[in-house]
């Protein structure tokens, strides 16, 4: 479903210009779930940026055979809603005065221009409910919910719009390890039950285990090795991912 070939990304301009990525190859199955693992400042979230256009980029990226690399804003549209992210902190930078309701059905008023707000309304209440919250959660403010509430408001925000790829940035990172683990058993649920893909960003290797199914380690802007999960985090090949794992216990 998703093909990367050859992604860079560069920050800075001139003689200040600096290569983050440094041709990253990816390739992702619909309905299978990639982890990305690798130390702070390796590159994770800038490829997750970069996969998503959220940033620029050379190289190709192939969303279903489709080449997304060269699209301007308006092409790429409906793109976007396929491709959905969800970020560790998701409302950080967000009004407090916004309620769950808003929040969840933004990207409709983009996507779906056709529906009007009773429709919205009740895409929020099945969206919420999916995600393991009563609809009556849609006229309640944001900052009212715990960080696990809000990310599974910020999950329910992708499901909205029925996207095939969710790109989640260490999006348990945030939450203890009870929380945590009902978070992943929701993306597990989701996924059996809607077939999605996952890009799954975290440096917590016990919840990649939890979810991937196979793992790319990343240094420094390189993807340094990739495998089957079980593979990559118990037999590592490379002498970079086995001190990793041994760092993470
Ligand atoms: P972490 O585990 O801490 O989240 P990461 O693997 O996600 O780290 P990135 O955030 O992708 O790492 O950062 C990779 C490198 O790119 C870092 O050296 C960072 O300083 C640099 N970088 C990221 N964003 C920018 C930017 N907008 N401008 C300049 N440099 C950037
Ligand atoms: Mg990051």
């Amino acid at each position: 479903i998703l093909r990367t070939r050859a992604l860079r990304v560069s920050f800075g301009s001139g003689r200040s210009r600096l290569e983050i990525l440094h041709g990253i190859d990816l390739d992702l199955k619909a309905g299978e779930t990639l982890g990305i693992v690798g130390e702070s400042g390796s590159g994770k979230s800038t490829l997750a940026r970069a996969i998503l256009r959220l940033i620029d980029a050379s190289g190709e990226i192939r969303f279903d055979g489709h080449d997304l690399t060269a699209l301007g804003r308006r092409a790429l549209r409906p793109w976007r809603a396929q491709i959905q992210v969800v970020f560790q902190d998701p409302f950080g930078a967000l009004s407090p005065h916004l309620s769950a309701g808003q929040i969840v059905t933004e990207g409709l008023l983009v996507h779906r221009p056709d529906l009007d707000a009773a429709a919205r309304d009740r895409a929020a209440i099945a969206a919420l409910e999916e995600v393991g919250l009563p609809g009556a959660a849609r006229h309640r403010y944001i900052h009212e919910f715990s960080g696990g509430q809000r990310q599974r408001i910020a999950i329910a925000r992708a499901l909205i719009l029925k996207p095939r790829l969710l790109v989640l940035d260490e999006p348990t990172s945030a939450l203890d390890r009870m929380v945590q683990r009902q978070v992943i058993d929701l993306l597990r649920d989701l996924q059996a039950r809607h077939g999605l893909a996952y890009v799954f960003v975290s440096h917590d290797l016990a919840v990649v285990r939890a979810l991937a199914d196979r793992v790319i380690v990343m240094k420094q802007g390189e993807v340094v090795e990739q495998g089957a999960v079980e593979q990559v985090l118990t037999a590592p090949q490379t002498p970079y991912a086995r001190k990793l794992m041994a760092a993470a216990g």
